[in-house]
This record gives C-alpha cells, sequence and structure tokens, in this order.
C-alpha cells in the first residue's frame, strides 16, 4: 500500500522563539504569526541583554493512500 505526505495548510503554521542564553528558559509560546514570536525576541533582548534565540516553525503534513 503506498502512501504519499503533504503539507496540509488547513493545520496551520506556529512559529516560537526560545531564549538560548544560559538558565533563561524564556520562550514566546506558539503564536500563529512570525511577527509575533519576534517582536517576543526584541522585547526580551532589550529587557535581559539576551541576545540568541532558538526559533522553531512547525507545520502539518497529511498522509494520503494512494489508488
Ligand atoms: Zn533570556
Amino acid at each position: 500500500m503506498l502512501h504519499t505526505i503533504r503539507h496540509a495548510p488547513e493545520g496551520g503554521i506556529t512559529y516560537e522563539a526560545f531564549c538560548s542564553t544560559a538558565d533563561c528558559g524564556e520562550m514566546s509560546g506558539p503564536q500563529d504569526e512570525q511577527e509575533t514570536a519576534q517582536d517576543w525576541a526584541l522585547q526580551h533582548t532589550g529587557l535581559t541583554g539576551h541576545d540568541l534565540f532558538r526559533r522553531v516553525f512547525t507545520d502539518h503534513a497529511r498522509v494520503t493512500r494512494q489508488g
């Protein structure tokens, strides 16, 4: 049985930023807009001076059966 997997736009995309400074652990939480996660990082740097962030983008994929 063959299956294919494709990006599923209806599942949405999330954007999230995590502060990489040791012992900080702050994060933006999952956001619907990339800009919201970026704004959080900019504000976090302004408040703390922490300037390195791990960024995570997630999408959804759907598997369908062929034939
Ligand atoms: Zn931080």
